[in-house]
Parts: structure tokens; C-alpha cells; sequence
């Protein structure tokens, strides 16, 4: 029988695989990687809506110019019928009105680093596997893992269907759902959520877009009614994936087949109807469940979890193929920065810390989605089954405190956000979703003090450019403050001057002409982050000015619906 040694051994082909295995040949090319996918691709595969921060992770692997010449639609953003009222709303990562009719194949810079694609995974995922090949992994396909052969902790080696053996350095499981190596190391799940979906699509040929921009921009479409709700995403010119998900708990309820419940919703749905009357189904219904989960264990001494093996959250946020690209990019830094002679426990350490906090901040921003919408009129029982369950309440200020348990310093983008999503946005979501939108926490202050004390100097990892950079930051109660990027020159400005004109005074003479509107938008959501954190405690201060800081509900990237160029329904 074969057998085989290799550096890292990658089990499954699909974006998590593939962007690993692209990223430790691209940065170390001597290394030897072999990917083993089941399957012979193109092959179909769910998670199709993309966010804009993969395009970064594509560039820099150097595949996004491929991925863009595949002529995928570009998402602007989304159409929401979701929240306190049937009104529906848009979410932009870039404002309907600037969106250029720029021709294409496009270029990753301007508007194109603000949008990101949603892709026919029969098409990417194959692109991405056919790079890495290039790259120089060595691919096999229709190379199903069938064992994996341990001793302790440590990873001993591979047995594929076919009887090869393969033995490696470091081992990584990107085998998606199934999670083979995550089971064979018999790694526990945390499934921290009550929301329990399943889901069912076809593609459909030819359906209408909702909305057309320029050349290939549109917007998803995610429609509630009041079992469950439908996806609609056009992912190629001529191909759409329409889905539907609902408790499991209403499905067998309903004594209906998850087909039959899918027609129904479809054909409830106006917006949708004018969509497909001229369109075609293709044969296979697909289902599937999909219940939140994360991995109580991420890295090991030789081995590594990455993507849906590593976590999933309900795919309300379209967020799983973001977390999957980020997280495989990082495990391969970690892998090369090892073979530097890096501290893997350390590295390990802050792996996990990343991408579990990642996935657990997702599982939590989908239970505050589901409980929020009031639309799911037929759901209510479960939805405060959610809510309860998970300590949620639903007033702007309670539920943004909930949300940020796990920080809102995103350590990962240097901005401070939550699941992905910046702070001044999540404060016009909250008011679409909550009864009241959240306040401001730097409101009615004039002095903004630090409050460092009691916290503990740390380092923490930073993977860019092919390893990981130990960056020093501060830690109290669990929570992390950066002290480099945004944060670090909030907190200097903060320590030159508690006044933020002041402060803001500092960090215009310390970045000279970078200094803009945009950054000083940065840092505002910077402060209110470490505000809500306990780093920084506002206070009123004689007859210095009180700062006014109102966030309107209405913003350019969140907002009312209303039909506008190119809006087909
Ligand atoms: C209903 C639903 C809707 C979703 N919608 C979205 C969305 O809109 N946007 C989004 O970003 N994400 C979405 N997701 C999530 C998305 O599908 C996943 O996050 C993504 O596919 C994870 O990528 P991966 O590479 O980790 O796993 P996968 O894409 O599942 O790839 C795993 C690969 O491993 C291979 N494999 C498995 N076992 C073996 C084995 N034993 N040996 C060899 N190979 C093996 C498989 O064949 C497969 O190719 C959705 C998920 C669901 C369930």
C-alpha cells in the first residue's frame, strides 16, 4: 500500500482547505502541502453570500483577480424584511448611490474593497482548489480520510478509503460539517445557542435579480415570514440559490416534507414571485440542518480545526464562509511561524481565543436576529425560548451590552465592532431590531478618562504576512485592549488630554494628513468600545463642553428600503 510523509496534511478541498494550503505555499514554497478532498470537484456546496473582508484575504492570497474574472455577482449588501416591523430595509457595505457602473473584470481597489461576491461554490470552490494546485499543493481528489491514527494528543498519521497511509508534521481538519479529525481527537462541541433551523434550497435558472447595479451589483435578498424565513442569492449571471429555513421543531410539526414547506413559503412570498415567474428549478432539493456549535478545542500539538469543523453559526449572517477564509489564513500562519522555530502553545492559545470568540460572537448576534424579529409571528414560543435561554433582553442599551459580552474590541480588524459588523452600524441594527435603539455611551460627557488599572500586560498574536507577530496589549477580566493600531492611539490621545477635542488635536498632529473623516470616525467608535469596556470612564467635568454624539437610526448603510435605480420588485 502507498504511503506518503508530508509537511502539513489537509483534509478537505473546500475554501477552508484550500485557502490554508494557498496561504503556506504561497509564503513558504519549500513546505510541502497535501490537500485530500472526498469528492471530485465542481461539486455544490451551501454558503454562497459573501462579506467584504474575504476579498482582503483573497488579495493577499492572490487569487481575487481569478475570482473576479468568474464573473460572480458583487454584493452590495442586503434587503432585509427582518426586525420590530415588515418594512423592509437595507443593509450597505456600500452606499446604494456610489456604487460606480465601473466595467468588469474589476480591479481589488476603490469600491471593490467594499463589496464582496456571492459565488456558485461549484465554480469557487474549485477556482480556490485549482490555485492552491498551482501554488504547488500537491491535490487529490476523490481522497476520502477514512481514519485517523492518534497517539494522545498528537496527530500519528492519515489512512484514506483507498488503504494510503500519510504521515505529516501538522495535520488540519477542513473537512466542513463532518469535522472527522475534530471526532477523531474526540474534541467536545459547545452548542451555546437554542436556536435549532434546518434549511432547504434549489438553484433556480434564469430568476430575476431584485436589484440590478452597474455590471453584476446587486443586494440579497432575506425575507421573513412568520414560520421561518427565505434567502435569495443570485450567484452566477443566470443562477440563484433560493433557500428556506425554519425551526426543526415546525417542520415536524407540520406534518409536511421540508419540500412541501418550501413551496409554501415561496409561494407566500410576493417579492419572490415576481422574481421566478420566469424561471426554471433545477431537479435536487437539498436540506440540511443547521445548528450552531463550537469546538471546545481548536489547535492541538500537530494539528489544527479550521472552518466549519471548527464552528458553525445559524446562517442568518452570512458570516461562515468569512470566519472559514479567516481562520484558515491564520492557521497557516501559525503552522509557518512553528516551523520558524514560534511558540505553538502560545500560538495555539490565541488561535483558539480568535476564532472561537468569533464564532460564539455570530451564535450570539443570531440569537438577538431571531428573537428580535417580530415578524416570525407563528414563532413566538421559540424565539423566547432563544431569548430566555441565552439571558437576552431586547431594549437598544440591554441588548448592545449583551451583545458585547465577548468584547467589542475586535482585536482582528483593529476596530471595534462585533461579529464582523462596526460599531456605528450595530447601533442603527439595534434600532431596526430592538424596541429602542441603543445610546451612545460618550453622549452628555466632556472628560474621558483611562482606567488601566488592575490590568495585566500581555502579548497577543498578530498573524500578517506569513507568521505571527506577538503585539502587546492589556487584559482585565478577560477583555483585551490592543495597545497598537486604533487603540493604541486612542488610548495616547486619551493619556495627552481626557478633552477629546484635545485628544483628537494629539492624533491629528501625530498622523499629519491621514488624519481624516473617516479615521475620526474610527476612533469615536474606538472610544465608545473601550467606553463599554471599562477602559475608559466618561465623566461631566465643570464647564468643559459636553460631547454630543447622536447615532441616527437612519444611516447610509442601514436604511429604509425604497425601491431605487435598478430595483426590479
Ligand atoms: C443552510 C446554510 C446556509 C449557509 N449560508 C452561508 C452564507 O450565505 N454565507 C456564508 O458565508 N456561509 C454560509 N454557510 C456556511 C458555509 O457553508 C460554511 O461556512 C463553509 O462552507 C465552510 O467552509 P469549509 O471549507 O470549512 O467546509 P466545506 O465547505 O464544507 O468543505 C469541506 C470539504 O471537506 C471535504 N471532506 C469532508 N470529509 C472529508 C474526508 N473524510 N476526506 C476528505 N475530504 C473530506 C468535503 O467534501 C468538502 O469539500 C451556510 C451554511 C448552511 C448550512
Amino acid at each position: 500500500m502507498e504511503s506518503l510523509t508530508t509537511d502539513v496534511a489537509i483534509i478537505g478541498g473546500g475554501p477552508s482547505g484550500s485557502t490554508c494550503g494557498g496561504f503556506l505555499k504561497k509564503y513558504q514554497p519549500d513546505s510541502k502541502v497535501l490537500i485530500l478532498e472526498r469528492e471530485q470537484f465542481p461539486r455544490d456546496h451551501i454558503g454562497e453570500s459573501q462579506l467584504p473582508l474575504i476579498g482582503r484575504i483573497l488579495d493577499e492570497l492572490g487569487v481575487w483577480d481569478r475570482v473576479e474574472a468568474a464573473g460572480f455577482p458583487v454584493k452590495i449588501g442586503g434587503t432585509y424584511r427582518w426586525g420590530t416591523t415588515d418594512d423592509l430595509w437595507d443593509f450597505d457595505f456600500l452606499p446604494f448611490g456610489q456604487f460606480d457602473d465601473a466595467p468588469r473584470p474589476g480591479r481589488y481597489e476603490g469600491q471593490r474593497k467594499r463589496t464582496a461576491f456571492q459565488v456558485d461554490r461549484s465554480a469557487y470552490d474549485k477556482i480556490l482548489l485549482d490555485y492552491a494546485e498551482e501554488l504547488g499543493c500537491e491535490v487529490r481528489q476523490r481522497s476520502a480520510v477514512r481514519e485517523v491514527r492518534r497517539k494522545g494528543d498528537r496527530v500519528e498519521g492519515l489512512v484514506l478509503a483507498d488503504g494510503t497511509e500519510i504521515e505529516a508534521k501538522w495535520y488540519v481538519d477542513a473537512t466542513g460539517h463532518s469535522g472527522l479529525l475534530r471526532r477523531a481527537m474526540d474534541v467536545e462541541i459547545d452548542e451555546p445557542s437554542s436556536l435549532k433551523n434546518v434549511a432547504g434550497w434549489y438553484y433556480w435558472r434564469n430568476a430575476e435579480w431584485a436589484v440590478s447595479l452597474g455590471v453584476g451589483g446587486t443586494r440579497i435578498q432575506i425575507l421573513s415570514l412568520g414560520y421561518g424565513w427565505i434567502w435569495f442569492i443570485p450567484i452566477s449571471p443566470d443562477r440563484t440559490s433560493i433557500g428556506f429555513v425554519c425551526p426543526a421543531d415546525h417542520y415536524k410539526k407540520s406534518g409536511l416534507s421540508m419540500e412541501e414547506l418550501y413551496r409554501r413559503a415561496i409561494a407566500e412570498e410576493p417579492r419572490l414571485q415576481r422574481l421566478i415567474q420566469n424561471a426554471t428549478r433545477e431537479d435536487r432539493f437539498t436540506t440540511t440542518k443547521d445548528w450552531s456549535f463550537v469546538a471546545n478545542r481548536m489547535a492541538g500539538p500537530n494539528w489544527l480545526l479550521v472552518g466549519e469543523a471548527a464552528g458553525f453559526a445559524d446562517p442568518i449572517l452570512s458570516a461562515g464562509m468569512t470566519l472559514a477564509h479567516a481562520g484558515a489564513r491564520e492557521a497557516a500562519f501559525l503552522i509557518m511561524e512553528a516551523a520558524r522555530g514560534g511558540n505553538v502553545p502560545w500560538m495555539a492559545e490565541n488561535y483558539e481565543r480568535r476564532n472561537e470568540r468569533r464564532v460564539r460572537q455570530h451564535i450570539r448576534f443570531a440569537d438577538y436576529w431571531y428573537k428580535a424579529n417580530t415578524n416570525f409571528t407563528d414563532l413566538k414560543e421559540y424565539t423566547s425560548e432563544i431569548a430566555r435561554d441565552a439571558g437576552l433582553e431586547l431594549s437598544g442599551d440591554q441588548a448592545f451590552q449583551w451583545l458585547g459580552t465577548g468584547g467589542f474590541i475586535e482585536e482582528d480588524m483593529e476596530v471595534a465592532g462585533l461579529a464582523l459588523i462596526r460599531l456605528d452600524q450595530l447601533h442603527s441594527l439595534t434600532g431596526r431590531l430592538s424596541e429602542a435603539p441603543a445610546t451612545s455611551s460618550l453622549d452628555g460627557y466632556s472628560v474621558f478618562l483611562p482606567h488601566l488599572s488592575g490590568a495585566e500586560q500581555v502579548k497577543v498574536a498578530r498573524f500578517e504576512n506569513g507568521g505571527v507577530k506577538a503585539m502587546v496589549a492589556l487584559r482585565r477580566d478577560g477583555k483585551f485592549l490592543p495597545l497598537y493600531g486604533l487603540f493604541g492611539l486612542m488610548v495616547d490621545a486619551l493619556k495627552f488630554s481626557p478633552l477629546l477635542n484635545e485628544a483628537f488635536g494629539f492624533v491629528q498632529r501625530t498622523m499629519g494628513d491621514a488624519f481624516n473623516h473617516e479615521l475620526h470616525a474610527r476612533l469615536t467608535e474606538c472610544l465608545d468600545a473601550m467606553i463599554r469596556e471599562g477602559w475608559v470612564r466618561p465623566k461631566k467635568f465643570g464647564e468643559a463642553p459636553a460631547v454630543r454624539h447622536e447615532l441616527p437610526m437612519e444611516t447610509a448603510a442601514i436604511h429604509q428600503h425604497t425601491p431605487d435605480r435598478g430595483d426590479g420588485v
